[in-house]
């Protein structure tokens, strides 16, 4: 039974790739994503994973892990192993990657097959077709809660959000992070979600509610509420996003194109009810005019604030449009204040249009004090900054990717 098995496996396989080699077309030209055939939910679900707990009682709910222990040490075990961290979803239209030939030693996150220059080795030979993925960033240090503010003014070739490479096995951080290598590349929460309903019920919550979320595909990003369950999207807290922005213009004045971004905000403030942290880099793609008139980005940004509770949100651009923008704010609060003020390259924006920048502290401070800020949290109005009285809804403008430092991942088409 297992070989007719293996048998019949392998020759489907055989089919496939032979069906692929005999299309004309050569590989360069099949990069569109297949989003008809997108794995979205069924219109009904075959079979209820989560139950209602006041409802059903669960076999294994009497064992002694889950009678004898209490939920809050549970939970606490699960926060430690599988939660409060930087993780990876990603739905993307790819091959498989390459199988690892016998005997080759990887140092790539997760363990993927790539070449010395750190690029997949996709396997070509069978067709591209939608694959999930997971991991947990290694892009970033551990603790990187605790140092990010102290590194991302530091820094600068450290990788911001829009340069995460991890999903192509190119991560900066693995070896600091401890562990086996390479599965503590991966989240490694699956043999604990099939073990039993309780386990999945408690995990699952952990999974979605206590860590962030890298996101950089456009078609997951825009078909959200068509790929995860409801009770998932609104257990979501916190997201790092990568949003393209495509420049248009000639030498002077660049026009950014709004229209994903408007999609993206629109299905965050749609489906995501329980979202209130939240990092979107705009990775700058096109013209490298300067400046770059961002009034339109902004509008969409103000008004998403107004009709959210968010808690902490940061906007990142490109370094080639943040600049201009950091230089011309400093310059006119300089003029307002006739000073010309040690500031912090980091703004905050108010939804009515003014601007509070953080100033560095007195020089006997440590280096590290002198650059601190509330960043991630509004600042605190009068405490090293400058410019607007209130810190009303708003948003940090940060500074983001070096431009041209990895492609945007454009879809070719989306919904
Ligand atoms: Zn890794
Ligand atoms: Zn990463």
């Amino acid at each position: 039974m297992k070989f007719k098995l293996i048998n019949w496996l392998r020759e489907k396989l055989r089919k496939r790739r032979r069906i692929h080699r005999e299309k004309d077309k050569p590989e360069d030209s099949q990069v569109e994503d297949d989003v008809t055939n997108l794995p979205r939910l069924p219109s009904t679900r075959p079979n209820v994973l989560t139950p209602s707990p006041s409802t059903e009682s669960l076999a294994l709910a009497n064992s002694p892990l889950f009678g004898k222990l209490p939920r809050e040490l549970r939970y606490d075990i699960l926060l430690r192993a599988f939660g409060g961290g930087l993780l990876h979803m990603d739905l993307s239209f790819v091959h498989p990657v390459a199988p690892i030939e016998p005997g080759r030693v990887l140092f790539s996150h997760t363990g993927m097959n790539t070449n010395d220059r750190l690029d997949v080795n996709w396997d070509t030979t069978v067709p591209k077709s939608w694959q999930w993925w997971s991991s947990v960033c290694h892009r970033v240090m551990p603790n990187y809660e605790k140092t990010w503010s102290f590194i991302r003014m530091s820094h600068p070739e450290i990788p911001r959000p829009g340069d995460d490479r991890c999903r192509y096995g190119d991560a900066h951080f693995c070896q600091s992070w401890p562990g086996t290598y390479p599965s503590k590349c991966k989240i490694g929460i699956m043999g604990w979600l099939l073990s039993c309903r309780q386990a999945y019920v408690e995990g699952i919550d952990v999974l979605y509610r206590t860590n962030t979320m890298h996101m950089s595909g456009q078609t997951l990003i825009l078909n959200l509420p068509q790929l995860l369950p409801p009770q998932r999207l609104s257990a979501i807290t916190s997201l790092e996003i990568v949003c393209p922005l495509t420049l248009h213009g000639a030498e002077v004045g660049a026009i950014p194109e709004v229209n994903l971004l408007k999609d993206y905000l629109s299905v965050f403030a749609s489906c995501l009810p329980s979202l209130t942290r939240l990092y979107l880099a705009l990775k700058a793609k096109g013209s490298n005019a300067r400046p770059v008139d961002m009034q339109s980005v902004f509008k969409p940004l103000d008004e998403f604030v107004l009709k959210t509770s968010l808690k902490e949100f940061t906007v990142s651009h490109s370094h080639t449009v943040f600049t201009p923008l950091y230089n011309a704010v400093q310059n006119e609060i300089a003029a307002q204040h006739r000073h010309q003020y040690k500031t912090i390259p980091e703004i905050w924006r108010n939804a009515d249009g003014s601007y509070i920048l953080p100033i560095c502290g007195p020089n006997t401070e440590p280096f590290y004090k002198q650059v601190e800020t509330s960043w991630p949290k509004p600042p605190r109005v009068g405490y090293r900054t400058v410019g607007a009285d209130v810190a009303g809804d708003g948003y940090w403008l940060v500074e983001g990717e070096v431009d041209n430092y990895t492609p945007c991942r454009f879809s070719t088409v989306y919904l």
